[in-house]
């Protein structure tokens, strides 16, 4: 499903991160003591009042050495490309400057909701500092504070007032969602060519928003796909396009809405740092990932190569080590078929449920085998397990004292639960609670 999006725009120190750290609080990572998986904050999930959104701040994306007034322009155009809702920040200690005015500028020309927010009126008395803001022209002028938390129930009460009604989304339940991300040049839009021009699809743009008219749907064997935001159809031309930071924003986006995430590795040119970050992404996210290494014709090989490459994969990716891996080359189309059947995979162990009993059976059977650790003194006591969720399955494991539930036990439960059940593809999370 599709969650609706949110951008803030301002010129620099308004406080736009302040604000977005705020908004977004500390979420729980499932990586998060992966060494390695760097978090980006310009892209996150949020929520207000029961409802879920995409947060971006676009003064996360820096653009190359433009001047300054071209980047914030391009940051706003960022948000009108990317966002349903707009918020515009400015700062009620400085008043409207002249960069507020051209930000205004930009943004006279979005159709998208744009609500204005005055950030660091920090007390009631700063609430008369505000009134020259209506004269950029937004309507209502929302006066908050980033450091004291001021403000911001109002501002988000307007800002989901102004979501589209219906979801976006509209495929099917049944429909694999599945996206392929990969630094540039690892051969992604080959690989969505050698795959499409296999089927002899005809490509239809699905209508609706601008976002969706780069998804492109297809069918084989009776299965619907949607490949999401395909690399290399969107039309190219705008300056930030080739920013790093905004083809990250673009792959967060991408992941966020696919089933399945492909993770397109370079086989001539091996691993880089920059290929572990994307991954991080992923297997954050908690989508079902497929390892794809391209170019594998043009790897010079012997009966020992694929192993090597392999091994180097899972010491490098140790955080995905559910991922299957396979060497094919768009180029020459060789083993490409095998990548459909790969993702149903993933796919259906992303949304596998096991029965509760067998579940405890495996959960006893592993404690029986790997006593549970102690600390201080205290021992783990583990009580039962429950699925309590799919993509990704989720697995609330009962226990005397989830401080006592240490990483290498959680993994080891992870694993064993691995080996009774098929999940390949499919990160699982595990959460210890304290039984009431
Ligand atoms: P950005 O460049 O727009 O992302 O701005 P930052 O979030 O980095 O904030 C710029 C500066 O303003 C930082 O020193 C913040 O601590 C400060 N700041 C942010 N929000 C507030 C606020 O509500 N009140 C005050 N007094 N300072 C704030
Ligand atoms: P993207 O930026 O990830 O979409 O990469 P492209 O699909 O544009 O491919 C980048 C370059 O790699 C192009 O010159 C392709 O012809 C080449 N390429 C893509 N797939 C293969 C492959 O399987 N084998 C070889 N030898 N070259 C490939």
């Amino acid at each position: 499903m599709s969650k609706p999006t949110v951008a803030i725009v301002g010129r620099p120190n308004v406080g736009k991160s302040t604000i977005f750290n705020r908004i977004v609080g500390e979420r729980i990572s499932i990586v998060e003591d992966i060494p390695g998986v760097t978090r980006d904050r310009i892209y996150s999930s949020a929520e207000w009042l029961n409802q879920e959104f995409s947060l971006i701040d676009t003064g996360g994306i820096d653009i190359g050495d433009e001047p300054f007034l071209e980047q914030i322009r391009q940051q706003a155009e960022i948000a009108m490309d990317e966002a349903d809702v707009i918020v515009f920040l400015t700062n009620g200690r400085e008043g409207v400057t002249a960069a507020d005015e051209e930000v205004a500028k930009i943004l006279y020309k979005t159709k998208k909701p744009v609500v204005l927010a005055v950030n660091k009126v920090d007390n009631p008395e700063m609430r008369s500092d505000i009134y020259d803001f209506y004269a950029l022209g937004f309507g209502e002028v929302y006066p908050i504070s980033g450091s004291h938390g001021l403000g911001l129930g109002d501002l988000l009460d307007e800002v989901i007032g102004h979501f589209p009604d219906k979801d976006q989304e509209n495929y099917d339940e049944e429909t694999i969602k599945f996206s392929l991300i990969g630094r540039p040049n690892v051969g992604k839009s080959s690989l969505v060519n050698a795959l499409l021009g296999q089927e002899r699809v005809i490509v239809s743009n699905v209508a609706g928003t601008t976002r969706d008219a780069v998804d492109t749907p297809y069918t084989k064997d009776g299965q619907d796909y949607v490949i999401i935001d395909t690399a290399g159809m969107r039309k190219k031309g705008k300056v930030y396009e080739s920013t790093e930071k905004y083809s990250v924003l673009r792959a967060l986006r991408a992941i966020e809405r696919s089933d399945v995430v492909l993770v397109v590795l370079d086989g001539e040119e091996g691993i880089i740092e920059q290929d572990k970050k994307i991954a991080g992404y992923a297997h954050e996210a908690g989508r079902s990932v497929v390892i794809v290494v391209n170019k594998w014709d043009a790897v010079e090989k012997d009966e020992k190569t694929m192993k090597e490459f392999e091994e180097n994969i899972r010491a490098h990716f140790q955080f995905l080590d559910y991922a299957p891996i396979v060497f094919l080359s768009a180029k020459t189309r060789k083993r490409t078929q095998t990548l459909l059947p790969m993702i149903n995979k993933a796919c259906e162990s992303h949304s596998l449920r096991v029965p509760t009993n067998v579940l405890n059976d495996v959960i006893m059977d592993a404690i029986a085998m790997n006593p549970t650790p102690t600390h201080n003194g205290q021992r783990l006591r583990v009580y039962y397990a429950t699925q309590v969720a799919i993509k990704p399955p989720t697995f609330v494991v009962f226990v005397n004292d989830p401080e006592l539930l240490h990483f290498s036990y959680e993994r080891f439960l992870e694993n064993r639960i691995r080996d009774a059940f098929d999940f390949e593809g499919s990160p699982i999370k595990i959460i210890g609670r304290a039984r009431a």
